[in-house]
């Protein structure tokens, strides 16, 4: 009996293995069409200096909806494209989407842009930005892109290599989600950052969650200490805000200074009636 039941689990297992695989390659097949088909936009974030409230860039975040699936995450479908590579193409659309955008905006603030693993590591992607720069006409000095921790382990030597390069190009680089990944405190030293993002979940009840506040205070004293700007991701309240402010975290990104969105125009206006829509994920 125990054994027949441990036959009908394991049935099940590959049953519900065997489902979860279709699915994903079914969402991988998608995603192959999804740039021909329009199926991808790109919203944006802005990124507001502490003391003055001054908007000084803006974090392009990938959306795709199609008519089957309606909105999907990017939480869902980024990791599926990533290991499948066609995060590669589809990267390279929010590179030059996000460049086109950001070289109409008459305020010349920064552009931020998502950079994953694989598409870092693609052999093609110095040269594929610099076309994009030399295309658009942006000026490389406003595009920031961002990378977490785990697209430089893989293989540091290569990292360093395209990140150097990227820097020749007058490109500024962001480490994404600091604190969530491993060995920070080496790449901070390895690799030529220009900004550390401190990851949400810190900035979760950094005002009243002495773990929190002791965490971010050290990395905003880890920035002061390289010359590096700190950027606190995820602020969603005033207290928080206050926090930060306090503790002289030079920019914030967040709900609270606002929501992701289509972006119309720079001035105040328009982005305060971004903020109200939204977040289109
Ligand atoms: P990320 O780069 O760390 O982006 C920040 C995420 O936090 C975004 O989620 C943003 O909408 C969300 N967020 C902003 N403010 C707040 C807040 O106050 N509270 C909370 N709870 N969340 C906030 P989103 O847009 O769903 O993107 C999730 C992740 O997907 C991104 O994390 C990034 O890792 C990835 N991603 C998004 N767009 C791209 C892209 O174009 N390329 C690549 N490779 N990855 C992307
Ligand atoms: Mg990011
Ligand atoms: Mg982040
Ligand atoms: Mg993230």
């Amino acid at each position: 009996r125990a054994k027949s039941e441990g036959r009908d689990t394991w049935r099940f297992y590959e049953e519900a293995m065997g489902m979860e695989a279709r699915a994903r390659r079914l969402m991988e097949h998608e995603l192959r069409h999804a740039v021909a088909r329009n199926e991808f936009r790109l919203v944006y974030q802005p990124q507001k200096k502490l003391d003055t409230g001054e908007t000084i860039g803006f974090e392009a975040l990938l959306r795709w909806s199609n008519a089957e699936r309606g909105n999907v995450s990017p939480a869902v479908f980024v990791p599926i494209a990533e290991e499948s590579g066609i995060i590669v193409p589809i990267g390279e659309w929010v590179l030059r989407t996000a460049c086109e955008e950001a070289a109409t905006w008459q305020k010349p603030v920064t552009i931020a842009v998502n950079v994953s693993a694989i598409q870092l590591h693609s052999p093609s992607f110095v040269h594929t930005v610099h076309e994009i720069l030399l295309q658009t006409g942006l000026s490389p000095s406003r595009l920031e892109i961002e990378i977490t921790e785990t697209a430089l382990v893989r293989d540091m030597t290569r990292a360093l290599t395209t990140l150097r390069q990227l820097k020749a190009l007058g490109v500024h680089i962001a480490m994404d989600d600091f604190g969530t990944g491993y060995s920070s405190l080496s790449n901070l030293r390895a690799f030529p950052f220009d900004k550390i993002k401190i990851d949400g979940s810190f900035i979760k009840q950094v005002d009243t969650n002495e773990q929190a506040a002791t965490i971010v205070k050290a990395v905003l004293g880890i920035g002061r200490g390289l010359g590096l700007p700190v950027l606190a991701e995820g602020v969603e309240t005033s207290e928080e805000l206050k926090f930060l402010a306090g503790e002289f975290c030079q920019i914030g990104q967040g709900y609270l200074l606002g929501r992701p969105g289509p972006i119309a125009s720079l001035d105040e206006g328009s982005e305060a009636e971004q903020a109200r829509e939204s977040d289109a994920a």
